[in-house]
């Protein structure tokens, strides 16, 4: 069996959308330090109310847990803890047995566990090249289907076939 990876925001959820479409509506300043300091005070719960599930994402993790293929983990990063616990809950209520992994967001999700012939589904490809560049396997996530260099998918039971 595989260890696999999956991002939340932009995978699962569409969350990073509407934090990004919150902080336009608040009007806050474009650089690093506005937004660092948005994201500590977001109210996740708003977030995730007003944020939809990606392709049935839930459905079909549902069904890569059942192929027996993987081990499934959920590896997100976070900003504050209020991000954390509410992201944890969601998932597990929606899957009971699987892991949800949070990262901080100033870490690299390549240091949070053993990545080596693991694979990482994310949208970000930063998070895909740190991935790759410490032994393991990038799949991008993206609904145009534009891998940047890493094979893609758009629906994750892809994943599947795809291994
Ligand atoms: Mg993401």
């Amino acid at each position: 069996m595989k260890d696999l990876y999956i991002d939340f925001d932009g995978v699962i959820y569409n969350s990073i959308d509407v934090s990004y479409k919150i902080a336009e509506e608040e009007d806050v300043n474009k650089d690093y330090e506005s937004y660092l300091q948005f994201f500590k005070n977001l109210d996740w719960c708003t977030v995730l109310e007003k944020s939809e599930e990606i392709n049935n994402a839930f459905e079909c993790i549902r069904k890569i847990i059942d192929s027996g293929k993987f081990n499934v983990f959920i590896l997100t990063h976070v900003v504050s803890l209020n991000e954390a616990e509410l992201k944890v809950k969601l998932i597990k209520d929606k899957i009971k047995d699987i892991t949800v992994i949070p990262v901080p967001k100033n870490l690299s999700k390549s240091l949070m566990v053993n990545v080596k012939e693991a694979i990482l589904v994310d949208d970000y490809p930063e998070n895909l090249r740190e991935w790759k560049k410490n032994g393991g396997i990038g799949v991008r996530f993206d609904l145009d289907m534009d891998g940047k260099g890493f094979p893609v998918i758009c629906h994750l039971d892809e994943l599947i076939e795809m291994f």
